[in-house]
């Protein structure tokens, strides 16, 4: 990066903790599937903020909910009801066919809000002994920063050094229904396994097909639910709505955040039927911005831009396509390509350079911006309003960056 990069750099390092290490790209504008350094360089966005731009940068759509409903008005805390909240809350039950929504604001507070209503849910309909209920978790599994999640957590980044950790929690192997069956068998207060369809952060690891079903079948005969955390796999990121589809699996509480709200504002939500959402009752969960007016303008703008413009259809498609180029890319570099719909990952050799971050400059230098999870993986997630002739311009410029090694 330039010495004019340098110094933003510079100040981030020097006043903000340390708890990323970011590509050195300084950014100042988005559009659609572009953005601009402060230098005027343009680039591919092949991360599309972790999948939460799927709509693309600054979608006029969403930017224009946020900008009509802020000056009119933006919080007023669920101590009151507003004009916004209930019209989205049943856009949204309605679209994805459960009764209720509970309106949060990250990710992680989805997740969470999701295992208090498993535990609630164990406790009032299952009836499990009183704070002896357990919610299982899988190896690798990702679902955000909190004490909470980074007790599920398998790796040592995420939780080394911050314990202690939440009791309750127990972790099995991803892609095993052996391990979740006997699980299941040996204990009865299991109320819950919170699983990401296709793992995200792990590094795109798609399971074995029956996995997610076969997991819903088990849990279900042992009447534990399933929660499926599609925070980063669903709103048609992986070519379907949710990646549950795939398995034909719905599950008994869905998890979404990121592209809730197309990347201009945090929210997320949390959707269950009654018999499961009704266990908490009024005054016994919240949050101060969930589920405030701009949050609800703002997620229903972002929704039906994906209903509107077939970004499901459009990931699908040109997912197989960006398979099918990477997939002739003769390089000793490349172990594997792999992903749904535009939810996808090339594998890099572990052993020796170049390295997945080593690959990522290179394809910045190119004007394509991708990020390394682990050492050796490369996910690719640009926005989903891609067309097809930027997809091949973009498959080209992956193909000469790896040649270039
Ligand atoms: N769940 C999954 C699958 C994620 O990938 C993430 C973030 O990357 C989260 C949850 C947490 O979301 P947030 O960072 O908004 O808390």
């Amino acid at each position: 990066s330039s010495s004019v990069q340098q110094e933003y750099i510079e100040k981030e390092d020097l006043y903000g903790a340390h708890n990323y290490a970011p590509v050195p790209v300084v950014l100042t504008r988005g559009e659609g599937v572009f953005v601009w350094d402060v230098e005027g360089r343009k680039y591919y966005d092949f991360l599309a903020a972790y999948s939460a731009v799927n709509q693309g940068h600054c979608h006029p759509k969403i930017v224009k909910a946020l900008m009509d409903q802020v000056p009119h008005l933006s919080l007023t805390s669920r101590a009151f009801y507003n004009d916004v909240l209930g019209e989205y809350e049943e856009y949204i039950t309605k679209l994805f066919g459960y009764d209720k929504v509970l309106p949060m604001n990250t990710g992680v507070e989805g997740g969470e809000t999701a295992v208090k209503l498993a535990r609630r849910w164990g406790y009032d309909v299952k009836g499990v002994p009183k704070n002896q209920a357990k919610v299982l978790f899988v190896e690798e599994n990702f679902w955000g920063r909190t004490l909470a999640a980074i007790s599920s957590s398998t790796d040592p980044e995420s939780f080394g050094g911050f314990g202690p950790f939440m009791p309750g929690f127990e972790v099995i192997p991803y892609n095993d229904l052996k391990a979740l069956e006997a699980k299941l068998d040996e204990d009865p207060n299991i109320v819950a396994m919170m699983v990401e369809p296709i793992q995200g952060e792990a590094g795109i690891v798609i399971p074995d097909p029956g996995y997610l079903s076969g997991a819903h079948a088990l849990l279900k005969k042992h009447n534990a639910l399933l929660i499926c955390d599609e925070v980063q796999t669903g709103l048609a990121r992986t070519g379907r709505m949710l990646a549950s589809e795939y398995e034909g699996v719905r599950p008994d509480i869905l998890v979404l955040g990121k592209a809730l709200s197309g990347g201009v504002y945090p929210v997320s939500a949390v959707l269950a039927d009654d018999e499961i959402m009704l266990t908490i009752g009024r005054g016994q969960h919240g949050s101060t911005y969930g589920g405030n007016p701009v949050a609800a303008r703002v997620a229903l703008a972002a929704l039906q831009v994906i209903v509107d413009e077939g970004l499901v259809e459009n990931s699908y498609k040109l997912g197989q396509l960006l398979r099918h180029e990477l997939q002739t890319i003769q390089s000793r570099i490349v172990t594997e390509v792999r992903g749904k719909g535009l939810f996808n990952a090339i594998v890099v050799r572990g052993d020796r350079a170049p390295t997945a971050w080593d690959i990522c400059m290179r394809l910045k230098e190119n004007g394509l911006l991708a990020k390394p999870t682990h050492g050796n993986i490369i996910r690719l997630a640009p926005p989903l309003t891609l067309t097809e002739e930027q997809l091949l311009e973009c498959a080209a410029i992956i193909k000469k960056t790896i040649m270039s090694f």
